[in-house]
């Protein structure tokens, strides 16, 4: 019998997951059972994928940059890649504003049902606790984002998987390499040569084990919505959403067939095992391994360059969270503070909600703690903030699953263009995790 594909096997474990939460929801004793026997493989799972990160990214950045052997090469990468970034998530955020500006869901909302939301989230921990951390984030001085990129000490650095840091010691590593004689730096390149291959042989391993931890995550999620009422409330709102980021996954598909010259069905097929898990988890950082493995074996971007653009772009390159952090700031505004909604107001969203995606971090919700930075660049009152937060805060999550997909998708993307404009994408070789099986057996 023919296998099914990998990215099939997730996607059932997926509906099975959303369906088995939702009964779970509606029995009594449902929620704890998912609670107590489900949510852990989830989060065993994600343990996992975490667990491979750093070594993963450290492995392939040396050996990329190493196997290199021109540093002004490197230099013409990093270049390219922050421009993109920059450009793709300034169409983000342009295609953000013209849509809420058009459909103006906040426009529509019944005095009743912003008091009824009101009440049920403004007190609630989870809009106090990202009121605290927007706080911890603003209270930095400005060039800490660029000091805190230089780590102090790298163990430190891999404990808390301070991407930015650790891509900088790779980098370092790297090109101190190519500095040296070839015979000095061979045994240290082997290593991470070898190393490479055996952590993308465990995201093989990790990946067999995906649809049932997809399973295990959606239950979860599904038991967290009990509000439907609300939830349909804001089906405005959400829609305006999932629809911006509808057209920039259209926008990639666009890029990718411009300047590469494939085809869009083959691109989302290798891809979206990797789109599947950031929606799943909500978390570029969790899924970066994934994204790692399917760029450079499935769509055949070389190392060199999949190992400098896709950590830096889980870390900065957050398209689908700008185009919320757009939508939702005007929409608020809509709602509670229409009288800010000036034409300059809109113009500082586009360069706050750039910097804003760029500081969130990979992980689920950073872009709505973000994004009371973004209010309050804009002079949104102070004392309004929690009415702020407490109107999206029930359909944050379903928004985080769709932002994170596109996230990924915005990362893989320009890595293929980085890599088709420097001579860096071949044809793939995709491997599995069984290649060398009988020899063990
Ligand atoms: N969850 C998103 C990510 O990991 C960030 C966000 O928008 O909250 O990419």
């Amino acid at each position: 019998m023919k296998k099914l594909a990998l990215h099939w096997k997730i996607l059932i474990g997926m509906v099975f997951g959303i369906v088995f939460g939702f009964l779970m929801n509606s029995l009594e004793g449902g929620k704890d059972f998912v609670t107590d026997w489900i949510k852990p493989f989830g989060t065993i799972f994600i343990n996992l994928l975490k667990l491979i990160a750093v070594p993963l990214i450290l492995a392939s950045l040396i050996k990329g940059i190493s196997d290199l052997k021109d540093i002004s090469k490197i230099k013409k990468m990093g270049m390219k890649t922050i421009v993109v970034y920059v450009l793709t998530t300034v169409v983000a955020i342009v295609i953000g504003l013209g849509i809420v500006n058009v459909v103006k869901p906040g426009e529509g909302m019944s005095a009743g049902t912003i008091e009824k939301i009101k009440t049920k989230y403004e007190n609630s921990a989870g809009v106090a606790d990202k009121l605290s951390k927007a706080t911890v984030q603003n209270d930095a001085g400005p060039l800490q984002a660029l000091v805190d990129i230089f780590p102090s000490n790298i163990f430190q650095s891999f404990a808390s998987a301070s991407m930015l840091q650790i891509i900088f010691f790779a980098l370092f590593v790297g090109i101190s390499l190519l500095l040296i004689s070839e015979k000095k730096s061979k045994p240290l390149m082997d290593f991470f040569d070898s190393l490479n291959e055996m952590v993308m042989k465990m995201v093989d391993l990790i990946m067999l084990f995906a649809p049932y931890a997809v399973f295990a995550l959606l239950a979860n999620v599904m038991i967290a919505f009990d509000d439907t009422e609300i939830l349909l409330k804001l089906l405005v709102y959400s829609l305006c959403v999932v629809g911006g980021l509808f057209l920039m996954i259209c926008f990639y598909l666009l890029l990718v067939s411009i300047y590469t010259k494939k085809s869009l069905l083959w691109f989302l097929k290798q891809i979206s095992p990797a789109q599947l898990l950031a929606f799943s988890t909500s978390s570029s950082a969790a899924t970066l391994p994934v994204t790692m493995e399917r760029v450079e074996e499935h769509l055949g971007v070389d190392k060199e360059v999949s190992g400098f653009v896709l950590p830096v772009g889980a870390t900065i390159n957050m398209d689908g969270t700008s185009l919320y952090q757009a939508i939702a700031a005007v929409f608020i505004m809509q709602v509670i503070w229409p009288e800010g909604l000036t034409f300059s107001n809109q113009l500082i969203i586009v360069g706050t909600a750039l910097l804003a995606s760029i500081g969130s971090a990979a992980v689920p919700s950073a872009g709505m703690v973000m994004l009371v930075i973004v209010l309050e660049s804009v002079g949104f009152p102070e004392e309004l903030l929690p009415i702020g937060l407490a109107l999206i805060f029930a359909v944050d999550r379903p928004l985080d699953m769709c932002r994170t997909m596109v996230n990924v998708t915005g990362d893989a993307t320009v890595s293929m263009i980085i890599a088709k404009s420097l001579g860096k994408l071949r044809d793939p070789k995709p491997q599995n995790w069984d290649d060398h099986y009988e020899n063990v057996k």
